[in-house]
């Protein structure tokens, strides 16, 4: 079995010092950036103005901000638009409709983004740390461990550059705006809380505070922290919560998502079901099918009796093999059958689709690591 993961809902909280990046004007609400503003000498109006580029018309760059006087704009740009995240890597696949990003953060850390075009919307994946502190055994990200906490403006960047991505009519077929963010890249988004929450507010709040996508149109995807969910149903958002619920009984829990050794099926759902009452929410739960592991049809029928009549839809995703995983995806007469027995016990489900498999960039998969830059797939997608 799988060694127990530490949890924490913010790991930084037991005195370790990761190297976090320099304040950004993400990390802050518009009268904290108001307030560093004035403290830099300037009127209090150019904290909207940069605010107006950055989220309003996707900006990131200074030199770009032109209404800007110049001396003014090297003063802020320093201390409000440090540059976060360089582009190491961006691969497109499915003709250019889903597009990854591997980005390298100021101490080195890499992590990735994902961007998906749909007719009707645009989604980012974006990621909440950089590694896993969660050690899933079947998702690449888990095998590395947690390497640090991503900043609240390290986590917002990637959704305004791919927001920028998109607006710019890269995605061909989509909307040329962002509409949707789901927290399901590397990390565990609960379990650096208070920077994921504020990263929520800053992508929710219209511009020029923030980005002003509907809340509705942000997943958050946990593993099943539950104080972390409580704690999330008590904030004033309504966004929705994705469970990666992946086996309905404990024994399987426990080896698939070792945090289940820590709070069980039955505790997770419960928490799940309160934040579905108190935000209206139907709860996205997410499950992995692996061949022989998890995908047998007394599974199903157990998973069709712990979700009938709760607040619910299921998700099935196909497992993406990662490198040198003793397990596989289920054989699909068996997914079909499993989504029978779950849809005749009047639970909703879904197959998700599996866009970036060809650049590693669809679910479980992400997992940047600077070995893999010579990885030849990479240089040939
Ligand atoms: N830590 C969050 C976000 C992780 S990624 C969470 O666990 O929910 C989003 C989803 O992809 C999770 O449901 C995760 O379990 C799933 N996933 C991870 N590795 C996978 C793989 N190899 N194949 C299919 N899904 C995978």
């Amino acid at each position: 079995m799988t060694s127990l993961p530490l949890i924490s809902v913010d790991p930084d909280a037991r005195g370790r010092r990761p190297a976090m990046p320099p304040r950004h004007l993400a990390d802050l609400d518009l009268p904290g950036r108001q307030a560093l503003v004035t403290e830099l000498g300037e009127p209090a109006f150019r904290a909207k103005q940069i605010s107006n580029h950055y989220f309003g018309r996707l900006v990131r760059d200074p030199e770009r901000m032109t209404d800007l006087p110049a001396a003014t704009r090297e003063r802020l740009a320093g201390t409000l638009l440090p540059t976060l995240l360089t582009p190491v890597r961006e691969l497109a696949c499915d003709d250019g409709a889903t597009r990854k990003a591997l980005w390298r953060l100021h101490d080195g850390s890499m992590v990735e983004s994902v961007l998906m075009g749909y007719p009707d919307r645009v989604t980012v994946c974006i990621s909440s740390q950089a590694g896993c502190g969660m050690a899933c055994p079947f998702c690449a990200t888990g095998q590395a461990g947690l390497t640090r906490n991503l900043s609240t403006a390290e986590i917002v960047d990637q959704a305004v550059y791919l927001a920028g991505v998109a607006a710019s009519g890269a995605v061909a077929g989509s909307p040329p705006r962002l509409s949707h963010v789901v927290f399901m890249g590397m990390g565990e988004p609960l379990a650096n809380y208070a920077r994921v929450v504020a990263a929520i507010r800053r992508l929710v709040t219209p511009a020029p505070e923030g980005l002003g996508l509907s809340q509705r149109h942000i997943t958050v995807s946990t593993v099943g922290l539950v104080p972390a969910i409580r704690r999330l149903a008590s904030e004033d958002l309504s966004v929705t919560l994705a469970l990666s619920l992946h086996a309905p009984d404990d024994e399987l829990r426990d080896e698939l998502v070792p945090v289940n050794q820590r709070w069980k099926v039955s505790e997770v759902l419960d928490a799940a079901w309160d934040y579905a009452a108190t935000t209206g929410r139907r709860v996205s739960i997410e499950y992995a099918m692996i061949k022989d592991v998890n995908d047998q049809p007394w599974r199903a029928d157990l998973l069709g009796r712990l979700l009938a009549g709760k607040l619910a839809h299921v998700n099935l995703i196909p497992l993406n093999p990662t490198p040198g995983s003793r397990w596989d995806a289920s054989p699909k007469p068996v997914e079909r059958e499993f989504v029978r027995r779950l849809r005749d016990a009047g639970v909703s489900t879904t197959v998700r689709d599996t866009r970036g498999r060809e650049i590693d960039g669809a679910c479980g998969q992400l997992a940047a690591a600077e070995d893999r830059d010579s990885d030849p797939r990479a240089a040939t997608a």
